[in-house]
């Protein structure tokens, strides 16, 4: 799969132990009061966010066939989510709190809570920052327009932009730049979608989905090519071109995939298993796209039901009642220790027995930020690679 990431942003084949990636967020076990240091000097102690007890246990339901788990394997953390985490720890270890982080920096609400408990201040808009400020720019990416307004406030950015949104961007640079009128599908109102128009905002239509491709309006009918929104669901996608291309048929295809690895991936993995599963299970946040759309590819593949959760403590013991396989993923922004808390819920449902079904394997990394490539005294960070297990 070309993913056609290039530039600055190296790309490295290197052998990851993937569960080892969420190590950090793991570290800080609920409710420890973890130091952290002011950009004043003093140090401050602020509270590690729970991630939340259920009130009463899942209880054995009354089937007596084989209950079991299959496990989708890859899920969880993508490399962009990782680097990106670790570009605003790394931020905080050097800089001190507070960092400010503009939107989410994933789509994670437990994310998100753990790095507000180590001193990030999240917020919707540069405006909102203090001139001379750090920021991170979210793993979404961002629009030439704010990294003007960050200029203008003389804000230290880091921009922590998922290289492979980062190849979407310079796509539609260059498309426009070659007069072609870009049909970007993708959904109103998410963040990389409103980076990615605002590349080149006076040449993109955006197109929801399918039904939309058959009724939107463009200036032009034969320069015309389509992008994409990396975390979307590959069939729709697919079928919102088709469409399109009814209607315009010399729609022009990207030049490489632009729903990226980790999506795919993800998708590939809940498809072979929802077949035999009773219910789904997608740990992941209501405004992670790649999260939501799980859930939509497992039923369309035949799993009977399927739910999302932000933590174990959301499933309900109805959802368990005459089910006998449960399928357990997590979207691309979701540490792992959300699944095994999951898995530890289910077990007290009667669910042990766990079987991992692989689809692929993952090993890519991406270069820190450049931003933050080097130490305080300007050396190389020979940690810079993305990756936790980097030494
Ligand atoms: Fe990058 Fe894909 Fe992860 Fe988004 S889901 S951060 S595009 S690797």
């Amino acid at each position: 799969m070309d993913q056609g990431a290039s530039g600055e942003e190296s790309l490295a084949a290197v052998d990851i132990a993937p569960r080892l990636r969420h190590s950090a967020l793991l570290a800080v076990a609920p409710s420890t009061l973890v130091p952290v240091s002011i950009s004043n000097g003093s140090v401050a102690t602020l509270e590690a966010p729970l991630i939340p007890e259920r009130r009463d246990k899942l209880q054995p339901t009354s089937v007596t066939g084989n209950k079991r788990i299959l496990l989708a394997a890859p899920r969880g953390y993508c490399a962009g989510v990782d680097r990106a985490v670790i570009a605003v720890e790394k931020a905080l270890e050097r800089y001190g709190a507070p960092v400010y982080v503009r939107k989410q920096i994933v789509h994670n609400i437990h994310v998100v809570r753990e790095l507000e408990s180590q001193g990030v201040i999240f917020v919707d808009e540069v405006a909102e920052v203090p001139e001379g400020s750090n920021i991170v720019f979210s793993a979404h990416g961002v629009s030439p327009m704010v990294v003007q307004q960050a200029e203008d406030r003389s804000l230290n950015a880091i921009d922590a932009t998922c290289p492979l949104v980062t190849k979407v961007h310079r796509e539609a640079v260059r498309f426009s730049g070659q007069d072609y009128h870009i049909l970007l599908i993708g959904h109103e109102g998410h963040e990389e979608v409103e980076g990615t128009m605002g590349h080149a905002p006076e040449n993109t239509s955006l197109v929801n989905d399918p039904d939309e491709a058959d009724r939107i309006e463009v200036p032009v009918t034969e320069n015309l090519i389509w992008l994409s929104q990396t975390t979307l669901s590959v069939d729709e996608t697919m079928e919102t071109v088709r469409r399109l291309r009814a209607r315009f048929p010399h729609l022009q295809d990207p030049p490489s995939d632009d729903i990226c690895y980790a999506t795919q991936n993800r998708q590939v993995a809940i498809k072979k298993i929802s077949p035999e599963c009773d219910l789904v299970i997608v740990v992941g946040s209501p405004n992670s796209s790649n999260s939501v759309r799980l859930v939509e590819v497992a039923l369309e593949y035949g799993a009977k039901a399927s739910y999302r959760v932000d933590y174990a403590s959301e499933i309900k013991q109805e959802w368990l009642e005459g089910v006998e396989t449960i399928g357990v993923t997590s979207g691309a922004s979701v540490p792992e220790i959300l699944v095994d808390q999951t898995l530890a819920d289910l077990a007290d449902a009667g669910f042990t027995d766990v079987e991992e079904i692989r689809t692929a394997e993952e090993d890519l990394q991406f270069s820190l930020p450049k931003e933050l490539r080097k130490d305080a005294a300007g050396n190389v960070d020979r940690t810079s690679l993305g990756g936790r297990n980097r030494s």
